[in-house]
């Protein structure tokens, strides 16, 4: 399960933070009048903000989903009002009730699960349509038999999966497992932070819905939560595309102008340049060397030392080490420069591609597959007298790249003293 190796924490963490707050925020038996003021109107100005943010940036299905939670929280919290200002529940809340827990987790397991693939306005209109339909529906069938469906929503249709706690009607448990299953497999089908938001924000509502009328503050607490989740989620993926390179997940360039406004006094710069490459991209094709550059970046992720990479542009990698001088780096990176050597890319027809892991190891072992190996040069300087700024000291590495590419490439080289040249480390090659 190679997917499993992109799960990430981080991708979950925010949200995580976020479900924790809002679980002690709701659980306290009173809130001071600034929580509570504060709590009556974050729902509305979640659904403004985040609404406006996601109108602005193209993000249908978070805004459908933030509206699906403004629409639950608006049904539900007229009931929790009417429940603390009178002590009863409204006539209607039972149904109100009931719907809510099965359309909340319908529709947004729904809107989660609809990836946005068809022109902007088409995708807004067809969402709207869906969602207009399926509340209209629900509410014209609770206007026209409201007793009849409470009945058929409230009856247990399996008696022995029922248990005391399950205050929700029966459908919703199932309807729960079923979108968090979904939403699960479409996290590790395609691991992004808004996936990961929304299985954590499936959890939060199923807490959420049946604490509505045991913790007075859970429905503002938790919709606001939810809600907040699903921004931030946007917004981390925002963040993510300004500084990850697509192609190989490493940082990128902006990233890498960030980190070198933050470097100590001491330090070292590397600059990798995969040798060769337009040759190899002319032989083998562009998509074939999008795949080297992606194992590149996996063995250069390795290097030891405490060194950071990033890709610099095209088949270019800059790594950064803190607090270290060339000496400390030098064998780290000639480690490096070999596992790429040493790396043997497996070259198949994409038509003849086997069908399971068993077939593609034998065939790898025949002779149907064909192996490539790409090589790199490798350019490093540390700050110095001579060059005492980060962009000074990546200029130098750049120099010494430049010098390990005369010097016949796949070698280290430095450039520690100007005016004898590069001091070139070559190693034995294949
Ligand atoms: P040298 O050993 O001197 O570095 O030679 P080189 O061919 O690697 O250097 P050159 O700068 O002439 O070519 C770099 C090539 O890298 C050109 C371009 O086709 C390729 N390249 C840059 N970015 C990408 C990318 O994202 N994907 C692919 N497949 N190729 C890229
Ligand atoms: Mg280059
Ligand atoms: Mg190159």
């Amino acid at each position: 399960m190679p997917r499993l190796a992109a799960f990430r924490l981080g991708h979950f963490l925010p949200a995580l933070l976020l479900l924790g707050g809002g679980l002690l925020a709701a659980t306290l038996p009173t809130l001071t009048d600034f929580f509570t003021s504060l709590f009556n109107v974050l729902p509305t100005s979640l659904l403004l903000l985040g609404g406006t943010f996601c109108v602005v940036y193209g993000r249908q299905r978070e805004l459908f989903m933030l509206l699906v939670l403004y629409l639950g929280y608006f049904l539900l919290d007229e009931q929790a009002d009417y429940y603390l200002e009178f002590g009863v529940v409204r006539e209607d809340a039972a149904l109100v009730f009931h719907l809510c827990s099965l359309l909340l987790p319908a529709l947004y397991g729904l809107f989660a699960l609809w990836q946005e693939r068809t022109h902007l306005i088409q995708d807004l209109v067809a969402r709207a349509a869906v969602l207009l339909a399926v509340v209209g529906v629900a509410a014209a069938l609770a206007r026209r038999y409201p007793q009849e469906l409470e009945q058929w929503l409230s009856v247990i249709r399996w008696p022995s999966l029922h248990a005391e706690w399950m205050s929700l009607v029966q459908f919703a448990y199932p309807l729960f497992l079923l979108v968090m299953l979904a939403l699960l497999v479409q996290y590790l089908r395609t691991p992004r932070p808004v996936h990961g938001v929304q299985f954590v924000g499936a959890l939060a509502l199923l807490w959420m819905l049946p604490n509505t009328f045991i913790h007075p503050h859970a429905l503002q607490v938790m919709s606001s939560v939810v809600m907040l989740m699903i921004v931030v989620g946007v917004a981390h993926e925002a963040y993510q595309m300004a500084f990850r390179d697509e192609l190989t997940g490493l940082p990128g360039r902006r990233a890498l102008n960030e980190r070198l406004q933050r470097l100590g006094r001491n330090y070292v710069i590397a600059m990798a340049d995969v040798d060769h490459f337009k040759r190899f991209n002319d032989t083998h094709g562009h998509d074939v060397g999008d795949q080297v550059l992606r194992l590149v970046a996996s063995q250069l992720r390795k290097v030891g030392g405490g060194g950071k990479v990033y890709r610099y542009g095209g088949e270019e990698f800059t790594l950064v080490f803190a607090g270290k001088t060339v000496d400390q780096c030098l064998p780290h990176l000639e480690a490096v420069r070999q596992a790429v050597e040493r790396y043997q890319i497996q070259l198949r027809d994409r038509q003849q591609r086997p069908s399971d892991d068993k077939q593609g190891r034998q065939r790898r072992s025949g002779s149907g597959a064909s192996q490539v190996s790409v090589t790199v040069s490798i350019g490093v300087a540390q700050r110095g007298e001579e060059q005492r700024s980060a962009e000074d000291v990546l200029k130098a590495a750049d120099k010494a790249l430049y010098g390990a590419k005369s010097a016949g490439r796949n070698c280290v080289s430095t450039q520690v003293q100007r005016r004898r040249g590069a001091v070139k480390l070559k190693t034995e090659q294949a």
